[in-house]
């Protein structure tokens, strides 16, 4: 887990602290397929930025998730590039301006991190953006081996003529 001590940083009004953080990651479960970090632990930019009114935290790394294609179930990779603020009024009675993850004197980097990945994943994670998925009617991957199926058990008055072609 990936915390950050705020005691460190003195900051006055209009100053910045810039760090470089290792940012763990957990495997996120999505569409109930679970997606695993690769690697790990990646590199963020951390900065804090002092207002006159309160303290902007920003976030910036890019995340690498492995998991299964929503269509076709073969390996898939996503990048998501993550770019995330949070701000903490100095007025504690300012509950809408306070962030969730200053808790005590810490910042929770880790939970924070997990959120913003979470939000930033699209509606389905694909191989790639084509990806032709499975077949339906025979569960091939239609990447692999492009293909389509005949009516075979359509029009009776085609089965006569079927037949014929199946003698052949
Ligand atoms: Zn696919
Ligand atoms: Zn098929």
């Amino acid at each position: 887990m990936t915390s950050f001590s705020l005691r460190q940083v003195k900051l006055r009004p209009g100053e910045q602290y810039r760090d470089e953080l290792e940012v763990e990651l957990p495997a996120f479960e999505f569409g109930g397929q679970r997606y695993v970090p690769v690697p790990e632990q990646v590199p963020a930019a951390f900065e804090i930025t002092r207002a006159n009114t309160g303290t902007v935290f920003s976030l910036q790394f890019t995340a690498r998730l492995h998991g299964p294609c929503y269509r076709c179930l073969d390996d898939a990779v996503l990048e998501v590039p993550i770019s995330a603020r949070e701000y903490q009024a100095e007025d504690p009675e300012d509950e809408q301006m306070q962030t969730q993850y200053v808790v005590g004197a810490n910042l929770d980097v880790s939970q924070w991190a997990r959120d913003a990945v979470a939000l930033a994943l699209p509606e389905q994670i694909l191989c790639r953006p084509d990806c032709a998925g499975l077949c339906s009617v025979c569960g091939k991957n239609l990447n692999d081996e492009p293909h389509t199926h005949e009516e075979e058990h359509g029009d009776p008055r085609w089965a006569a003529l079927e037949a014929l072609r199946e003698e052949r």
